[in-house]
């Protein structure tokens, strides 16, 4: 069953979404080669129980850490270790936190030092999809909008969208009603309803969609071993249209990133 969430409620989800978003900040700052990816999580958590918040994955499922860490070719569920990332490697860094009894929950995945150009290509046509996903995210679309949208953009590169794993209904429970696959078609599935807040969160591989899951029973690789890319943020629909929660504000102003790609999804 879709929650449907009020204007309230969905302030205290932004509160939760800007935890997370500014905790992909910090973390954007400390991400170079010869850093753990257990480092930062450590760093992770600490800011986000400074905001009064609690990590939103660790112990969710039984998950053992604050942060999901997937590098190159994990697509995602990649658990933090203690291997320093080298230069040339992506990372998927997906970040939840929980506060006032709602989750906020999303993903970047940085570049390590200088990474290839055809890398670099896979995360830009990633998060350019992501975009066109949420533009669809509004009243009286639905759910086969966002993931034509997506799918379409992503598989016109040559790419491969992860069936198995979708994006999800956010609100007092991670993992809500609907679900958001990153493939559809157009005017398929549920209906889009003012108040609903989703997480959309594309995951592009380079070559296959085709994927395997490890014996650890959480990390997920691409089948080629390809490099894997995600990117997420956290939407209401207010006022029959997509508003972003999430932002990746933070993290851009560390990197230097100039870029006007939310401006279209705030009030
Ligand atoms: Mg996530
Ligand atoms: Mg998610």
């Amino acid at each position: 069953m879709i929650k449907i969430k009020t204007l309230e409620e969905i302030e205290l989800m932004r509160e939760s979404a800007l935890i997370v978003s500014k905790t992909l900040g910090t973390i954007a700052k400390e991400i170079k080669p010869g850093v753990t990816t257990l480092q930062l999580d450590k760093i992770a958590e600490e800011h986000i129980r400074d905001q009064g918040a609690v990590p939103g994955f660790l112990g969710l499922y039984d998950f053992p850490n604050t942060l999901c860490m997937s590098p190159n070719e994990q697509v995602v569920h990649g658990f933090p270790n203690n291997d320093p990332l080298q230069e040339g490697d992506i990372i998927s860094v997906d970040c939840g936190a929980l506060k006032n009894g709602f989750y906020g929950d999303h993903a970047y995945t940085f570049e390590v030092g200088e990474v290839a150009e055809e890398t670099k290509k896979l995360l830009q046509i990633t998060k350019e999809s992501l975009y066109l996903g949420i533009r669809e995210f509004r009243v009286g679309n639905r759910v086969g909008d966002v993931g034509f949208a997506i799918q379409n953009y992503t598989e016109k590169h040559g790419y491969g969208v992860v069936r198995e794993l979708v994006g999800h209904g956010l609100g007092r429970k991670m993992h809500e009603d609907p679900e958001m696959p990153n493939y559809g078609r157009r005017g398929r599935g549920k209906k889009f309803k003012e108040g609903m807040v989703v997480a959309i969160e594309p995951m592009i591989n380079m070559g296959t969609h085709k994927i395997n899951h490890l014996k650890d029973g959480w990390t997920i690789k691409t089948a080629d071993l390809k490099p894997s890319a995600h990117f997420e943020h956290d939407v209401a629909i207010v006022n029959g249209k997509p508003e972003l929660l999430s932002t990746f504000k933070y993290i851009y102003d560390v990197l230097g990133i100039v870029s006007n790609e939310e401006d279209e999804f705030r009030m």
